[in-house]
C-alpha cells in the first residue's frame, strides 16, 4: 500500500520505518528540513534502538523516503498519517494546531480518495475537527474529493519503540467510515496474524482510550511514590511491599516502581490535557489531579534527601549524576526528572557532573551553558571528587557497577539511588551510604 507519514518524530518515523519493513511504499515528511536532511543521509535524528537498521534496509529497497515536499507526500499515500506534536498550551490542553496544519495541508492538495489517520495523541474529538479542516480546504478549491478519518492511537513505548510497534498488545482504530477501516485491517494485517490485535471503535472512544491508557499507568507510578514517601517514614521496604501487591493478578508487577518522578513527552501532557478537557465538561477529575501533584513532588524527591543529608546551601560541594534522559534508551529529555533536578541543585550552589550513554547532546541543547554543570565521557569520570553519586535514570550500564571504583572515586561513600536499583542490604555491607526511595530508614 502506498502510506505517508506526516511527521517524522519518535512516531511518525517509528510509523513510516516499520510499515515500509512490511512491505508497503512510505513517504516520510516533515517541515523541519534539518530532520529531513539528517534522515537523507541515512542517519536518524533521534536514539531509538533498532530503528536506524530498519530505515536504512528499506531505504536500500526502495520502499521508504523522506522529504519537506508536501505535494509530493500528500499526493503518494492512500493511507497518511498525522504523527506530529501535540504539546500543552498554555492551560494544560492539547494544542492542535499542528494536527490541524497537517490537515489542512491534505485538504488543499489531495485529488482522490484517502484515510487520514490521527496517530497523535489528540483529545476527543478532534476527528471532527480534522474532516471539518479538510471539508474546509475542499470548499475553498470548490472540489469534491472523499476522505475517511480515522483514529489510530499509538502506543510505542520509546526505547522499545520498533519492537513495540511490530509486536503491538493492541491497535485501536476509531472508525465511522467502512472503506476507512478495511484499509486500515489490510495495513495492519502483517501485525495481527497472531490473533487479531484490532480493536475497531467508534472514534470518540478510540481517541479517549490513548489518554486513559496513560492517565491509569502514571496513576500506578504517582500512587506508588506516594506510598514510597510514606514507607521511609514507618520502616517499611517500597519494593518488598510492591512484591507483595503485585503477586496479586488484579494488580499484577508492572508499572508500580517508585522513583523520582515520571517524565518524557506524554505522561505529563497527556495527564494535563485529560484534566484540562474534564475541566471544561465540569467533570473534575481529582485522582489525576492528585497523580500530577505528587509527580511534581517526586521530582524534588532527590533533591530533598541532598538537602537532608548535606545541607540546604551546597555551596562547594559536587554531585555526579548517572543518567538524564527521562528513562533508559532513549535520548528523550522532555519533562525529565532530571532537568528539575539539575535546576535545584545548580540553585542552591552546587556543582554537578553528569553523565548520559546517549542523551548528553540533548541534555546540552536544552539546558545550554550552565556555570556549575559539566558533562562526562564516562559514567566513572563524573564520580571523580564527588561529595555523592545520583542515580536518576536506570540504564543497564548502571545497574552492576563497580561499587569499590565508586567508593574510591567519590570524597565519602554517598549514593542517592532515585531508581531503587541497588540493594540497601548490599550497599550497607560494601559500606556505601545509600538512600533509596521508600526503602525503608536509609543507611
Ligand atoms: P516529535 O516532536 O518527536 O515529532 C513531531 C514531528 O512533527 C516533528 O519532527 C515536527 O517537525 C513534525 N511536524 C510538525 N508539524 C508538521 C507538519 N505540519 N507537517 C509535517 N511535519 C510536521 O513528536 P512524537 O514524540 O513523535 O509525538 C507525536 C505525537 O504522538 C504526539 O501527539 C504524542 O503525544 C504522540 N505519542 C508519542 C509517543 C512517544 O513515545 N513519543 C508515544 C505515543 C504517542
Amino acid at each position: 500500500m502506498k502510506v505517508t507519514a506526516i511527521g517524522t518524530g519518535y512516531v511518525g518515523l517509528v510509523t513510516g520505518a516499520c510499515l515500509a519493513e512490511m512491505g508497503n511504499h512510505v513517504v516520510c515528511l516533515d517541515v523541519n528540513p534539518e530532520k529531513i536532511r539528517i534522515l537523507n543521509e541515512g542517519e536518524i535524528p533521534i536514539h531509538e534502538p533498532g530503528l536506524l537498521e530498519v530505515v536504512r534496509r528499506n531505504v536500500e529497497a526502495g520502499r521508504l523516503q523522506f522529504t519537506t515536499n508536501v505535494d509530493m507526500a500528500v499526493q503518494h499515500g492512500t493511507i497518511l498519517f498525522i504523527g506530529v506534536g501535540t504539546p500543552p498550551d498554555e492551560d494544560g490542553s492539547a494544542d492542535l494546531q499542528y494536527v490541524i496544519a497537517a490537515a489542512r495541508s491534505i485538504g488543499q492538495r489531495m485529488t482522490d480518495y484517502k484515510v487520514i489517520v490521527d496517530k497523535s495523541t489528540v483529545p476527543v474529538g478532534t476527528a471532527d475537527k480534522v474532516k471539518a479542516a479538510i471539508d474546509e480546504e475542499l470548499a475553498k478549491r470548490g472540489v469534491e474529493v472523499q476522505f475517511g478519518v480515522v483514529s489510530n492511537p499509538e502506543f510505542l513505548k520509546e526505547g522499545a519503540a520498533v519492537e513495540d510497534f511490530m509486536k503491538p498488545d493492541r491497535i485501536i482504530v476509531g472508525s465511522d467510515d467502512e472503506q476507512a477501516t478495511l484499509l486500515m485491517r489490510a495495513l495492519y494485517s502483517p501485525f495481527t496474524r497472531n490473533h487479531d490485535r484490532m480493536q475497531v471503535m467508534d472514534l470518540r472512544s478510540a481517541e479517549f482510550t490513548k489518554y486513559a491508557a496513560n492517565a491509569m499507568l502514571a496513576t500506578r507510578i504517582s500512587f506508588m511514590n506516594e506510598l514510597a514517601l510514606l514507607a521511609e517514614k514507618v520502616g517499611a521496604d517500597i519494593e518488598l511491599v510492591r512484591r507483595g501487591i503485585g503477586s496479586d493478578p488484579r494488580i499484577g508487577y508492572s508499572f508500580l516502581y517508585a522513583g523520582a518522578g515520571y517524565g518524557g513527552s506524554c505522561f505529563p501532557k497527556d495527564v494535563k490535557a485529560l484534566v484540562r478537557a474534564a475541566q471544561d465538561e465540569g467533570i473534575p477529575l481529582r485522582v489525576l489531579t492528585a497523580v500530577e501533584e505528587a509527580n511534581e513532588r517526586q521530582k524534588r524527591v532527590l533533591v530533598d534527601k541532598v538537602v537532608t543529608r548535606f545541607g540546604a546551601d551546597l555551596t562547594g560541594r559536587r554531585f555526579a549524576l548517572w543518567g538524564l534522559a527521562f528513562k533508559p534508551n532513549t535520548d528523550d529529555m522532555r519533562e525529565a526528572p532530571a532537568l528539575v533536578i539539575v535546576e535545584e541543585l545548580l540553585s542552591r550552589g552546587a556543582t554537578l557532573s553528569a553523565y548520559d550513554p546517549v542523551a548528553m547532546t540533548e541534555a546540552k541543547r536544552i539546558l545550554g551553558e550552565r556555570p556549575g554543570l559539566s558533562f562526562a565521557d564516562k559514567a566513572d569520570a563524573a564520580l571523580e571528587g564527588a561529595d555523592a553519586l545520583l542515580l536518576v535514570t536506570e540504564w543497564k550500564e548502571f545497574k552492576s557497577p563497580d561499587f569499590d571504583g565508586i567508593k574510591a572515586a567519590l570524597k565519602q561513600p554517598v549514593v542517592f539511588d532515585g531508581r531503587n536499583q541497588y540493594e540497601p542490604s548490599l550497599m550497607k555491607a560494601l559500606g556505601i551510604e545509600h538512600h533509596g526511595i521508600g526503602r525503608g530508614t536509609p543507611g
